[in-house]
């Protein structure tokens, strides 16, 4: 006989529920941030949660932790290996190609939100399902867009209620002078191999640049002094750098460069950028709400032509859990103010209609129709604090009336249910 498996009345590790309670914060953080995308004239654009792995393994890059450690990645019935996007950008240049749209004028403009999955281990701001808002802009290499990129997310968060906003900005340059750097790098670290974790002695041989992504304690001794990216850039890096840097001074957003700062996925190229907020001091790295960069060579190396393009995503989940913690304040949800109650077997067959009419007038309705008893449909209404409560028992549907009663002062009348809308706008008005 077959021994069936204890079931766990739990989601995997890493994975969780966003119950109704919170989802205010949520609806906020998405509204904020689409209506900023959209103000920005960016387009959305949805892709699945599913890609051919190797359009990771492709942009991501071995050596990174994303694609070495991170990726929920398995073979279909069908025998394809497929994995659950770790992040948005691949999946969109992947996109991008396909259907076409580098014949729109430029910039293309997208924005996307939706979850990601990274096999990482859970902590405080960290899920194995998490969620991102991001922005992606095709076919520009001037430096005011990556200063756009960094107003828009800069706005957002600020615009969520969230303080001391800060930016982390640094320039890892283009292929040709990052040549000349990592192997600058690799010498420095190799002198000091000796001193380095596990992991970062494997990066010296597959992606020196994470060396100094890395926040095991010893490694963070070693690479204080490190040569530095944005000492060795080629002119045009270091003219596009020094225009960026400029813009922000001119938008008065508050950034500090930060040369450990290489945000270890193999695509970007020149700027990268990330997002604080909180008082200085925190644990920074842990708490980064956001972050993005200019990914020139993505779309080429996928297949592509020669697209300049820049980015950032917003982690939603850090977002509102610092809403949250600082007492941001949020929409309101919109609450009924009428609520509908039937009393008889011909009414409650007409209450839908009635229902319908009200909603589609856009008043907002509450009901509890699948009660029988009069009393009890009524002690609903008053738990949810409604204004009019509207009853159709079997002579008033039979009439085509409906009583109306004001629950603040307990008056009751009798309405022609033609003019019902009208009635219950006055009132609401009142
Ligand atoms: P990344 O491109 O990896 O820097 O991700 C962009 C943003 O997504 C980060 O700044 C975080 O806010 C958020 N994020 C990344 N990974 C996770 C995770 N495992 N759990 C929650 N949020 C995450």
């Amino acid at each position: 006989m077959k021994v069936q498996e204890e079931l766990l009345l739990q989601p995997p590790r890493g994975m969780r529920d966003i119950l109704p309670t919170e989802q205010i914060y949520w609806q906020q953080a998405r509204r904020v941030s689409e209506k900023a995308a959209q103000d920005f004239g960016y387009r959305r654009i949805d892709i699945p949660l599913l890609e051919f792995n190797n359009l990771f393994e492709r942009s991501i890059g071995e050596g990174t932790d994303i694609i070495d450690k991170e990726m929920f990645s398995f073979s279909t019935k069908g025998g394809e290996r497929v994995a659950l996007r770790p992040e948005f950008t691949a999946g969109i240049a992947r996109a991008y190609i396909q259907h076409g749209l580098q014949v729109a004028p430029k910039p293309v403009k997208l924005y996307y939100t939706g979850p990601c999955y990274r096999y990482d281990r859970p902590q405080e701001g960290r899920f194995r399902e998490f969620f991102q808002f991001g922005c992606e802009a095709f076919g520009e290499s001037d430096p005011i867009l990556d200063a756009q990129m960094i107003q828009m997310g800069w706005r957002i968060i600020y615009q969520l209620g969230l303080r001391n906003v800060r930016v982390r900005i640094n320039s890892i340059g283009c292929p040709a002078c990052r040549k000349s750097y990592r192997n600058l790098l690799v010498s420095y670290f190799e002198s000091k191999k000796q001193k380095l974790c596990i992991d970062c002695k494997r990066r010296l041989e597959t992606n020196p640049l994470r060396i100094l992504d890395c926040k095991e304690d010893k490694c963070v001794q070693v690479k204080m002094n490190a040569p530095q990216s944005i000492d060795h850039l080629c002119e045009d890096c270091r003219i596009h750098f020094k225009e960026l840097l400029e813009y922000l001074e001119e938008l008065e957003i508050p950034f500090e460069i930060d040369a450990a700062l290489v945000r270890g996925l193999d695509y970007y190229t020149k700027t990268v950028f990330e997002f604080f907020a909180g008082e200085t001091g925190e644990d920074v790295k842990k708490s980064a709400l956001g972050g993005g960069g200019r990914y020139d060579g993505l779309v080429k190396m996928l297949g592509g032509e020669n697209t300049p393009a820049v980015g950032f995503s917003l982690g939603l989940d850090r977002l509102v859990a610092l809403m949250k913690k600082t007492g941001a304040k949020v929409y309101k949800e919109p609450k009924a103010k009428v609520f509908l109650a039937q009393l008889g077997t011909f009414a409650k067959r007409k209450s839908l209609r009635m229902f319908e009419s009200l909603e589609r007038a856009g008043i907002m309705v509450s009901e509890s129709f699948g009660r029988g008893s009069l009393k009890s449909q009524l002690k609903v209404a008053d738990r949810l604090g409604v204004e009019i409560t509207l009853i159709l028992g079997q002579k008033e549907a039979l009439d085509g009336t409906v009583i109306l009663k004001d629950m603040s002062s307990g008056n009751q009348e009798i309405i022609d249910s033609a003019k019902l809308v009208d009635e219950v706008k006055k009132r609401l008005k009142k």
